[in-house]
């Protein structure tokens, strides 16, 4: 056994990402693993939604979401 990063699906060499996917509100996702090619859920350990980010993750319907809870609260 030579393995330098040993996860279960190392050891099996299942095809899987070390990387976070983010599951953007307009169903985009992306990892945080640049070299990730197929950015699909089954492939990762850590899944996220980017409401997570609670700086803003820079997608537009994360911006549209932030401005609806806004003008929601500055409305009532
Ligand atoms: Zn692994
Ligand atoms: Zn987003
Ligand atoms: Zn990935």
């Amino acid at each position: 056994m030579d393995i330098a990063v040993g996860c279960a699906d190392c050891v099996v060499e299942r095809d899987h990402c070390h990387g976070t996917l983010i599951e953007h509100a307009d169903g985009v996702v992306e990892c945080t693993d640049d070299r990730c090619v197929m950015p699909y859920p089954v492939r990762h350990a850590m899944v996220v939604d980017c409401d997570a980010f609670a700086a803003g993750c820079g997608c537009d319907a994360h911006d549209r979401w932030n401005n609806m809870m806004l003008s929601d609260s500055a409305a009532s």
